[in-house]
């Protein structure tokens, strides 16, 4: 056994399927997960001593490399003057106009510890705000795991949400319409039904959380007209997109103005940190300003701060985006090029710095998610231990984005084309 098998077996003992977040347990491709030892740059390691190149990221927020020397050293500083406060700092504020100064659409922003928080807490404000109980999300997108938000659509294309899980009422879920990504007509379907009943759409304005799902052009822009016509409010998951897809988020690439962002992961820099923002008139209706009650003892932690505020400054740089989209389109193109020369039949998406492929025969392009559930899963579960044995370390599930950062340079994406080539050739 190797030393993370017996880890696993070790875990499982005290914590539930042996992680703290269940798709860490590898049940979408099979066998046990590697238990990490220590990351840096492109690379992790795992218990055992092996070095793999990571698109996987923490998930997303890792856009300079892991243990960025900028990074871990402004941490290493700010843990001198001690670990939380429950007071404010002037690291909050610097924060705030940070984020203010790169989302156009944010003139306020509140900080929370996930990005769970930042979404359960931009919808009781939309809630609150509008004085409306329902919400609108897409199948296949996510958004954390508050009651709200873990609802499927129901089974006729009309009917009411039916809960995801167990432990949330059918009362709560029944708040939950579900319309269908990249179809606007399903939107306006149920905003016709309920015509003064929705708070709010959330969306992920590049699914990440199906694959990679890039919205089709007008999409977006029609979410923002619906709810400008029917008086509900839009709100932009950014947790993932947020300073990854550009500068100013997926917001300022695709160019639609929210009334509300979440953001999550990324500006932590890898720090337990999480925001919601918007216009300030709805911002100010968040207590203690407003009637809407939301609160954390370790929101605006100043170790978080720090490792955000450093990591986003660092994102600053000019040409950084460009150069994060350029390596990533290398990388998905590169995919697409070997899955062709060995005839395996592969679908690529990619936008900024987040990919997706597609086992699947599919010619057009990936906008929805009935296509990525059509997709072959086991070619994708055998390709994923062949590139796990190559070295390479891809998200261990084919309903999640990859992702790149600054530090896979000209040898890393060499490397994982040369596994990619290897691995296609070996499964035709
Ligand atoms: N929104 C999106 C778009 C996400 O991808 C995620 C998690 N990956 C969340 C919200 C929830 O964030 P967290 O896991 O930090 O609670």
């Amino acid at each position: 056994m190797t030393r993370s098998e017996t880890l696993f077996e070790q875990a499982k003992q005290t914590i539930p399927g042996g992680v703290n977040s269940p798709v860490r347990a590898f049940n979408g491709v099979g066998g046990s997960p590697l238990f990490i030892e220590k990351a840096d740059g492109a690379y992790i390691y795992d218990a055992d001593g092996k070095k793999y190149i990571d698109y996987v990221g923490s998930w997303g927020p890792m856009i300079l490399g892991h243990n960025h020397p900028k990074i871990r050293e402004a941490v290493l500083a700010a843990v001198e003057n001690g670990l939380s406060f429950g007071a404010p700092t002037e690291l909050e504020v610097k924060m705030a106009e940070k984020v203010i100064s790169m989302v156009p659409s944010i003139e306020q922003v509140r900080m929370v510890s996930s990005g769970t928080e930042a979404t359960m807490s931009a919808i009781r404000l939309a809630r609150g705000f509008t004085n409306r109980d329902k919400i609108l999300k897409f199948e296949g997108c996510y958004h954390g795991h508050a009651d709200c938000l873990l609802v499927k659509a129901g089974s006729g294309a009309l009917t009411l949400g039916q809960p995801s899980s167990p432990g949330i009422p059918e009362d709560f879920a029944k708040h939950t319409l579900t319309a269908t990504y990249n179809d606007l007509d399903s939107v306006r379907a149920l905003f016709e039904q309920h015509p003064d009943a929705i708070s709010c759409i959330i969306l992920e304005p590049v699914a990440g959380n199906m694959n990679c799902i890039p919205p089709v052009e007008g999409f977006l822009q029609g979410l923002r007209a619906i709810c400008d016509e029917f008086g509900a409010l839009l709100i932009i998951d950014e947790v993932m997109t947020g300073f990854r897809v550009s500068m100013s988020g997926a917001q300022g690439f695709y160019g639609v103005t929210p009334d509300l962002t979440t953001l999550g992961k990324v500006i932590g820099g890898g720090m337990p940190v999480g925001a919601f923002g918007g216009r300030k008139d709805v911002m100010q209706f968040i207590a203690p300003t407003g009637p809407v009650y939301q609160a954390g003892t370790l929101s605006g932690n100043p170790i978080a701060m720090t490792a955000g505020l450093a990591q986003m400054e660092a994102l600053c740089e000019p040409g950084l985006y460009d150069s994060l989209a350029d390596k990533t389109k290398r990388i998905a193109e590169g995919f697409k090029a070997a899955a062709d020369k060995h005839g395996i039949p592969l679908a690529i998406t990619y936008v900024g710095g987040m990919f997706g492929f597609f086992f699947t025969d599919e010619t057009a392009p990936m906008t929805s998610f009935s296509q990525v559930t059509k997709c072959n899963m086991e070619h994708f579960r055998h390709f994923y231990h062949a590139m796990l044995d190559e070295g390479i370390y891809l998200a261990p599930s084919a309903y999640e984005a990859g992702f790149l950062s600054m530090a896979h340079g000209e040898e890393e994406i060499a490397i994982t084309l040369a596994a990619v080539d290897r691995v296609f050739a070996a499964m035709k």
